[in-house]
């Protein structure tokens, strides 16, 4: 690890603009920074500056950029109306890795690509025009939908799935006015310059989460992975679905780890809305899924495994 120097923030303005790479729970950033991958010269702790609480915001939650993900998850409002989100965090990494995780610092947490972490390795999002060695290389967890040329790694996390399912916002401090940006809009596809992951600008700050009003009905988060525990997925589906006399009268689904960002597809709640629950309706939703859908060798297995995944989670919802 390179030496660096490190700062305590003591309030919001500290950190908004600031010189420094800006630090929370560290999971992340401080495992990128020993494999010399992230080498900052000043890293900003922005673990004391608050941002720590869960409130009420209109008919839905705003949840602090540094509240941990063990707290979000075991907060009894979320467990309650938003289980969807306590499920997905619950579903990752480990308890001690969860107290320190924040909010803001799983946002965002960087690709597992195996390339992107060893410097060794050509990596056009570590060091743009190097290439990508996943291309042709070892891509059984890379992306399946949405991957360019330059990049097929993955968005690797659970709770933002679960937040783009449910229609969260990003709320987003800077030099001018606080802005919001949905989740589903936070991360971006790699195009021709993955070394940009979201719309975070430099300078600024993410301060919070806001939760829109509950939707009722069945929550469900499902993580495919290689073991039961402490393991990335190899893609997931977060679902919120309610059924009204035996028609799906509701759906909002997104999909993890099957591209550089969560995947929401909005024709796919189209299609199901309004109908009557069928192995044949969830199968036209897997179509509409994997449309576009390309493997890149090893990770071919990922198009069946949505399908097959997208199904069973439409079955435990709707009971057919
Ligand atoms: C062994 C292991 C297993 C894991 N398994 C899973 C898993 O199964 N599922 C899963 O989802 N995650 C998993 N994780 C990832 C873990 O969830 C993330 O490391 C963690 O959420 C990052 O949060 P942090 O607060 O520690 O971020 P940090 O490491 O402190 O920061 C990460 C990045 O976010 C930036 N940042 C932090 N806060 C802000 C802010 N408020 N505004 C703007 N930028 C900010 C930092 O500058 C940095 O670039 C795992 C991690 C490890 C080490």
């Amino acid at each position: 690890m390179r030496a660096f120097d490190y700062t305590r923030a003591s309030a919001l303005p500290d950190a908004v603009a600031a010189d420094a790479k800006l630090i929370a729970g560290g999971t992340n950033l401080l495992d990128l920074m020993k494999l010399e991958v992230e080498t900052p010269d000043s890293l900003l702790d922005i673990n004391r500056i608050g941002l720590d609480l869960i409130e009420p915001e209109g008919d839905g939650l705003r949840i602090g950029a540094l509240v941990t993900n063990s707290d979000c998850a075991a907060d009894p409002r979320i467990r309650k109306d938003w289980p969807l989100l306590s499920k997905a965090i619950l579903a990752g990494a480990s308890p001690q890795l969860r107290n320190k995780a924040t909010t803001g610092g799983n946002l965002c947490q960087r690709t597992r690509c195996g390339y992107f972490m060893d410097n060794r390795s050509a990596c056009n999002k570590r060091q743009p025009g190097s290439g990508c060695a996943a291309m042709g290389g070892f891509n059984r967890i890379h992306a399946i939908l949405g991957a360019s040329d330059a990049c097929i790694a993955t968005y690797p996390g659970d709770m933002a799935v679960a937040l783009s399912a449910l229609d969260a916002h990003v709320v987003i401090a800077g030099s001018g006015d606080a802005r919001t940006v949905r989740v589903r809009d936070f991360h971006v596809l790699p195009g021709d310059k993955p070394q940009f992951e979201n719309v975070l600008q430099k300078g600024e700050v993410i301060t919070g989460v806001t939760l829109p009003a509950p939707v009722k009905g069945q929550h469900i988060y499902r993580k495919v992975r290689d073991r039961a525990s402490y393991a990335f997925a190899l893609l997931s589906v977060a679902a919120v679905i309610r059924m009204d006399q035996g028609r799906i009268a509701h759906a909002q689904l997104a999909f993890g780890s099957l591209a550089h960002k969560p995947w929401h597809d909005p024709r796919i709640e189209e299609l199901l809305t309004g109908e009557t629950p069928s192995t044949a309706l969830f199968d036209k939703a897997s179509d509409l899924l994997l449309e576009n859908a390309q493997g890149h060798g090893a990770n071919d297995f990922k198009i069946p495994l949505a399908r097959r995944t997208l199904a069973a989670v439409l079955a435990e919802a709707t009971g057919v």
